[in-house]
């Protein structure tokens, strides 16, 4: 087995740095507010408004992106990826200096060719294998979310030690911590929210729906058996793996789950997650999306707006309404309607 790195085995420290968080959405508010509590000197980087507000509001230091980037010695860029390219050019770069060390939680703008770093600094990322609110949340519990690090310049000759001491820093070494390089977590992190994370698991979860709702079948009770439950399970597999769950449900839920699971994803799925794959590796997800982004986001706006107005959305809108205790952290969680 590869090395996964635990608290115990790591003992490099941030000692005597100050980390420049940039952003204070999904990510950044759980690495500076992590960081803070593990002692770790942090200063937010943001832009006046609602980010600025809360990261004050919980007790940061907060500056401009500008005035972040230019005292801090490691500057974390945890901006959404499509915005990093214009912020990194108009107010990170300029505060660069030699020695530093200029860190991202995802590859993408530097493994695509987006950002492209001075020589004089350490780049390297580390990428929580989780979302932001829950790398706050499994910390404050006394977990963490296990992460990947990657070093892609090493001007120091200590870039590695720094990339662990910040995974031990936000908790993630609580829950191991894996070398990566920056094509393979980039390829990977897209790969997996793409085909299985994300759009797979919620076209998935739509297509069940359907399924029952145009055979005549409740609605809400479609919802509860395709949405709700899932989260049940999923608990299970993530307490204790596929066996672990197939050990809770019964003999005749795994019977179904062994003859019909293949019958719903088989090869031709595959073939086509390869296809998905392919486009990852070759750039042309990564050139579509910055396009969409360039265009002001036709088409993505048009689908979430589409996704939003699903009856499974509806119906789950009024039944979670009813059920309080599901919607715990929700208050933190970001918008996801579009505007
Ligand atoms: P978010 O969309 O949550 O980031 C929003 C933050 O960026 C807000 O604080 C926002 O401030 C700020 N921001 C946006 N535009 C600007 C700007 N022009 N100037 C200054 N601040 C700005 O990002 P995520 O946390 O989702 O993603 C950050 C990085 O982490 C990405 O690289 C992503 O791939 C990676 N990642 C994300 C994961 C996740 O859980 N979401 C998981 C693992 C990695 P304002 O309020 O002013 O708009
Ligand atoms: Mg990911
Ligand atoms: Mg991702």
């Amino acid at each position: 087995m590869v090395k996964v790195y635990y608290n115990q085995d790591i003992n490099s420290s941030l000692e005597g740095k100050k980390v420049a968080v940039i952003g204070y959405g999904s990510q950044g508010h759980a690495h500076a507010q992590n960081l803070k509590d593990t002692g770790h000197n942090v200063v937010v980087g943001v832009r006046k408004g609602k980010s600025w507000d809360q990261a004050e509001q919980d007790g940061l230091e907060v500056k401009t992106v500008r005035d972040a980037a230019e005292e801090a010695d490691i500057v974390m860029v945890l901006l959404p990826d499509e915005r990093q390219t214009q912020v990194y050019e108009e107010e990170i770069k300029p505060g660069l200096r030699a020695g530093k060390s200029l860190v991202f939680a995802h590859g993408f703008n530097v493994h695509f060719n987006q950002i492209v770093p001075p020589a004089d600094v350490d780049v390297f990322l580390v990428a929580p294998k989780g979302p932001g609110h829950l790398v706050r949340r499994t910390f404050e519990s006394g977990a963490g979310v296990p992460a990947l690090y990657a070093v892609y310049q090493d001007q120091s000759g200590h870039a590695e030690e720094t990339a662990l001491a910040y995974a031990k820093g936000i908790g993630s070494a609580r829950a191991g911590v894996l070398k990566t390089t920056f094509k393979e977590e980039t390829e990977t992190d897209l790969f997996g929210e793409q085909a299985v994370l994300c759009g797979g698991l919620t076209s998935l979860v739509k297509a069940g729906f359907e399924t029952l709702v145009e055979a005549g079948y409740q609605p809400e009770l479609a919802y509860f058996e395709c949405l709700h439950e899932l989260k049940l399970i999923v608990d299970l597999m993530y307490e204790d793996g596929m066996s672990g769950m197939r050990y809770s449900i019964s003999d005749t839920a795994q019977w179904g789950d062994f003859v019909s699971g293949p019958r719903v994803v088989d090869e031709d799925t595959k073939k086509r997650m390869k296809d998905i794959l392919t486009d990852i590796q070759n750039g042309k997800f990564a050139k579509g999306w910055l396009l969409e982004n360039q265009l002001n986001r036709p088409e993505f706006t048009a689908i979430a707006n589409r996704e939003n107005e699903h009856q499974i959305e509806k119906v789950g809108r009024e039944l979670r309404s009813m059920m309080p205790f599901v919607k715990a952290g929700k208050e933190k969680q970001k918008e996801v309607v579009a505007s």
